[in-house]
């Protein structure tokens, strides 16, 4: 999806709203943790503002993992914010490039493929079913999630092998 910044300019600051659905089918091929993929929703606004334009919204969607640690599929409801600022070419100076302000050539602003970017950036390379997934046992293979398991795994640190000892006795 487009946004044209004529229409922008002819809204005098007043905020644009738009809603589009990105292809999951291009997301899930970019990203090897994706194993599936809801629709993107993208709901979102642009105005401009001063000599810049702005972009922002959520998108949301349903995306199925597989635990790094424990090997369960599960799935996530992700909400990943975007903010964009855009400048025509020909007026971004070097500050506008340090607080990156991105470039527009011509009457268009193209949102899908930098949205699909910002999408792939938050998806996590180490998906965890529960932040505390206790995963599976080293020895025994069983998910420590849904049975314990009676091996021993502990590794002591050398150094506090000692200690350990001493408290034995
Ligand atoms: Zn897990
Ligand atoms: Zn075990």
């Amino acid at each position: 999806m487009n946004i044209r910044r004529s229409e922008l300019d002819h809204l005098k600051g007043e905020a644009l709203p738009f809603q589009v659905t990105l292809d999951p089918t291009e997301l899930k091929r970019r990203h090897q943790e994706i194993r599936g993929l809801s629709p993107v929703k993208v709901v979102g606004e642009a105005a401009k503002l001063g000599n810049l334009y702005y972009v922002k919204g959520e998108m949301e969607a349903d995306v199925q993992f597989v635990c790094s640690r424990c090997l369960s599929p599960f799935t996530d409801h992700v909400v990943v914010p975007f903010d964009e600022a855009f400048a025509p070419e020909e007026e971004i100076d070097e500050q506008d490039e340090e607080s990156d302000v991105l470039p527009l050539t011509g009457d268009d602003i193209e949102l899908d493929a930098l949205l699909a970017e910002d999408f792939l950036l938050e998806m996590p390379t180490f998906p965890l079913c529960a932040e505390d997934c206790k995963g599976l046992c080293p020895t025994c293979g069983v998910n420590r999630n849904e049975q314990p398991c009676s091996c021993k795994n502990e590794r002591i640190d050398p150094r506090l092998a000692g200690l350990a000892d001493f408290f034995k006795e």
